[in-house]
């Protein structure tokens, strides 16, 4: 069992944070500005001052609004945030209050209508008309229940900075980080001192420490961000052109968008979960070296099918796939067996063993991509597809450079423990990478389809499929055999 506990019991949100008034927010003149002085003077201005009435919404809106454009009335931000504002103030209209709080609102409206936004008759008449149906349909009544709840959140500088705080105390009580000397040497990464999470805690440790201040937390992040991105995208993109599930000619796309999901899902785990002992540190990055080799052979599928030139097809279309198939097991076998066979501090050689298969597959996988782009440039590149791809060679390129180098915390021990460590700066531009190559194959899904039909019977496609099944079951029975052996070999340390 691990020593952290709900924090129900132990501890009071009342006694320990700041007194709450109203929604929870208190905001003193200084920090409101301008605004502040708005209600000075007149019959609103006492409402303003006493901290015992009911919360100033509308205001607060105006405040966060007038404190993000700087008190500029143009711009999309003071745009979105007038409108939710005059929603706020009709709404609250409309639900009646007393004759004081009506005389602060009518003043507002008054000024904000028409002396803060210079806007056009259009927008005001979409000023007007969005508050009202705002009261009108349920669905958007429902917004504004959302957007009510989201106002009790701090909106100053000052007030979002507590946010974290506010996430930490709604989560049970939960181990504080701790420095690289307090963990075993495996979880040590170079260059950074601090921000380790203690091993040996309950599951649930792990899995909430996504909300935590950590090492690891901005590596979770990016790929968790950038699966769901990819999923939007997707899903977009079948809403508006529609894909018939069916066709053998949308299972390559199929097959690459669920690659895509499982690698990053694979590395934000292991991310998330590999702190709890030895033997989940080398089962989750095992896990995700599967991932990395089902991605591989994935993008080999798509840039097969749907990027590749004639020319460069009527070459390589025998061994392509089969290579490409090796390629993405030998990746995976080799990082593997680097981490099973390698100990801190690693030599070259570990290094050595993951870059090479994992450079020879990208190069063979990629190798349809740049015949394409290359060709493309000489004559003067007009097709979109290709800026993305090139794109996404540049993306991964740079990637590359920062898994291999530990840059910048080389230069800068200790000072990029929780952000900005070579780690978060390679799957931030492979989250980029993915992100260009998806709109590329899309854009060539859509309009390439012609040769793709003249080039590939169903027959030969779902064949190639296959083998996409193929090389996961190889992959993932390489990387249980191997976790069997560091199991043994944790076993026996113990003993
Ligand atoms: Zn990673």
């Amino acid at each position: 069992m691990g020593s952290w506990q709900s924090r129900e019991g132990t501890h009071s949100r009342e006694q320990d944070g700041p007194p709450q008034t109203g929604a929870g927010w208190d905001p003193a003149p200084s920090e409101l500005g301008e605004c502040w002085d708005l209600g000075r003077g007149d019959q609103g201005g006492a409402n303003l001052a006493d901290p015992t009435r009911a919360p100033q919404r509308p205001v607060r809106l105006w405040a966060l609004r007038h404190r993000l454009t700087k008190g500029r009335p143009a711009g999309r931000t003071g745009f979105w945030l007038h409108l939710v504002f005059l929603s706020w103030v009709r709404s609250d209209f409309a639900r009646g209050s007393d004759e004081k709080s009506l005389g602060l609102k009518e003043q507002l409206w008054s000024e904000f209508s028409n002396v803060q936004m210079k806007e056009t008759w259009g927008w005001r008449w979409i000023l007007t008309i969005v508050p009202c149906a705002i009261q009108l349909h349920p669905r958007v009544a429902m917004t504004t229940a959302i957007l009510e709840r989201l106002s009790t959140l701090s909106v100053s500088g000052q007030h979002l900075r507590r946010l974290p705080k506010i996430l930490e105390d709604g989560l049970p009580k939960m181990p504080g980080t701790v420095l690289e000397t307090d963990v075993p040497q495996l979880f040590r990464e170079p260059y950074i001192h601090a921000g380790y999470r203690p091993t040996g805690h309950e599951w649930r440790y792990y899995f909430f420490s996504l909300f935590q201040k950590h090492n690891e937390v901005v590596n979770v992040w990016t790929h968790l961000l950038a699966a769901l991105a990819v999923l939007l995208r997707f899903w977009a993109f079948v809403e508006a052109e529609g894909l018939p599930w069916t066709s053998a000619h949308a299972l390559p796309l199929l097959l690459y968008v669920l690659s895509s999901i499982t690698y990053l899902t694979f590395s934000l785990l292991a991310h998330l979960l590999q702190s709890k002992s030895e033997l989940s540190h080398y089962t989750f990055y095992f896990v995700d070296y599967v991932g990395v080799s089902v991605y591989q052979y994935g993008s080999a599928l798509v840039h097969f099918f749907y990027t590749s030139d004639q020319a460069w097809y009527e070459h390589f279309w025998l061994f392509f796939l089969p290579a490409a198939a090796f390629c993405g097991w030998l990746s995976c076998a080799g990082c593997c067996y680097a981490k099973y066979r390698y100990r801190r501090p690693y030599p070259v050689m570990r290094k050595i063993c993951q870059v090479v298969p994992a450079g020879l597959a990208f190069i063979l996988d990629i190798s349809p991509v740049a015949h394409r782009v290359v060709l493309c440039h000489l004559s003067g590149c007009q097709e979109q597809a290709v800026w993305y791809h090139s794109l996404q060679i540049v993306f991964f390129l740079v990637s590359a450079y920062f898994f291999s180098c530990p840059v910048p915390e080389k230069y800068f021990p200790g000072s990029c423990d929780i952000v900005g460590h070579g780690h978060q700066i390679f799957h931030a531009f492979l989250s980029v990478c993915t992100l260009s190559q998806l709109e590329a194959i899309l854009l060539d899904y859509r309009g390439r389809q012609e040769i793709f039909l003249q080039r590939h019977s169903p027959l030969s496609i779902y064949m190639a499929c296959l083998s996409f099944f193929f090389l996961v079951t190889c992959s993932a029975a390489t990387a249980a055999f191997l976790r069997q052996k560091i199991k043994a070999r944790l076993t026996k340390k113990d003993s």
